[in-house]
């Protein structure tokens, strides 16, 4: 059956817009669509595929995996997921994990068990969420509403209640907000949707402060920064501040759909049997590729490899902002940047994105004002220079435009 990209308006929901090309073939970071055009990968699915497309030790879990048992719910336990969920706890500062099939998933599952905590624990006056302006936590009705863009969780009808919002970066802001209703406070230790916004280190301790102090859980969305994508295997380690919850997703998978809440033993006690659940959630299939996309992340050289790349990623940022003006800032961690445009092209980073693609680009936007990249941690560095000259290639075009 012959499908075009034109099939996508016949059948397929208009939500999304996808892109002109349909890719149909992917090793590491090159990509390749319906007419064998080849393209250099900067979007990584989303932060996604953390190690590129096709990556032998993924391919090679994923065909092991198929052929002995692919699901079989929650009713029984298997092993890729108890290993997968040993190695998360013996690496983070979680003693539990809950998996699901999504960052949104998991994020449910983060909000739900706070507020059972603090049920529990301190009686129904504690329900209160406070999250981010310009967050992001997933698409279901509460992981959006606890989303600090209004736009998103609007036109659904009533929303879940006991969710206010705080500025990302103002403490003073969030002290006045916290009381004894804090059920917990949910933050992504960058953020990424927002825009590619890193906070200020002390910002974060200051709201594990606040936290401590009103008795709220801090849970940390590393949907998008977990996983290696900074130079370490989550940022709460490069901010030296530990959350009560943590989440990941994308990343983790590495291309296959997998998410999982990581908590302590004392709050995971508040998930008791029958509280929470999910039909494919720690499904072996998931778990045994997750499990191999950790074993090789979570190794000192691809680590520091990505700080390395970063590196080579902004010298060359710079050297074409030099030459063309485009960008007011460069920001980011690792292999998560932002291109942040100056006034002149605000509001325009679509238009980047659409321009690098006709030159064999592929990245991201985070809003209407930041082209963003989240690249395989192990991208070649000849890809990073090459993907670079097709990004500039494409900024020269709009720059010409004027
Ligand atoms: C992408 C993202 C989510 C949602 O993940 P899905 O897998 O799309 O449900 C949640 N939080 C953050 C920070 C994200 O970047």
């Amino acid at each position: 059956m012959q499908v075009t990209r034109n099939t996508f308006n016949d059948v397929m929901v208009p939500n999304y817009a996808p892109a002109a090309m349909v890719p149909v073939r992917g090793e590491g970071s090159r990509v390749w669509d319906q007419e064998n055009n080849e393209f250099i990968d900067f979007a990584g699915g989303i932060a996604v595929n953390v190690l590129g497309h096709c990556h032998p030790a993924l391919t090679k879990a994923l065909n092991e995996q198929g052929n002995k048992i692919w699901h079989l719910s929650n009713v029984f336990t298997n092993e890729p997921a108890l290993r997968l969920a040993k190695k998360l706890t013996d690496n983070t500062f979680a003693d539990k994990v809950y998996f699901a099939n999504s960052g949104a998933e998991a994020n449910e599952a983060a909000l739900k068990l706070a507020r059972r905590y603090a049920l529990e624990k301190f009686g129904e006056d504690r329900s209160e969420i406070i999250a981010f302006k310009q967050g992001f936590h997933g698409r279901t009705f509460f992981t959006v509403t606890v989303g600090g863009q209004p736009a998103y969780s609007d036109g659904f009808g009533p929303k879940p209640g006991h969710i206010i919002h705080s500025e990302y970066g103002n403490l003073d802001m969030l002290a006045e907000m916290m009381s004894d209703k804090t059920c917990a406070v949910m933050m992504e230790p960058m953020q990424g949707e927002g825009g590619i916004i890193v906070p200020d280190p002390a910002f974060v301790k200051g709201v594990r402060e606040l936290c401590d102090k009103h008795h709220a859980l801090l849970i940390f969305d590393e949907v998008q920064s977990g996983m290696g994508r900074t130079g370490k295997l989550y940022e709460y380690m490069n901010l030296d501040v530990v959350p009560d919850i943590l989440t990941t997703a994308k990343s983790l998978g590495g291309g296959f759909p997998v998410g999982a809440m990581l908590t302590t033993k004392e709050i995971a006690e508040h998930l008791k049997p029958g509280t929470h659940g999910s039909t494919y959630g720690g499904n072996p299939l998931a778990c045994a590729v997750a499990e191999a996309v950790f074993d090789v992340v979570n190794n000192p050289d691809v680590l520091n490899g990505v700080l390395k790349k970063e590196a080579i990623f902004r010298e060359h940022l710079n050297r074409i902002n030099e030459k063309y003006n485009v960008f007011s800032e460069i920001r980011g961690k690792g292999m998560l940047l932002g291109c942040a445009l100056n006034d002149e092209y605000k509001g325009r980073a679509k238009d980047f994105m659409v321009a690098a693609n006709n030159h064999g680009l592929m990245c991201l936007v985070a809003g209407m004002n930041v082209v963003r990249f989240a690249p395989s941690l192990v991208i070649p560095d000849e890809d990073i220079v090459e993907g670079l000259a097709r990004f500039e290639q494409g900024i020269a075009d709009i720059v010409a435009e004027k």
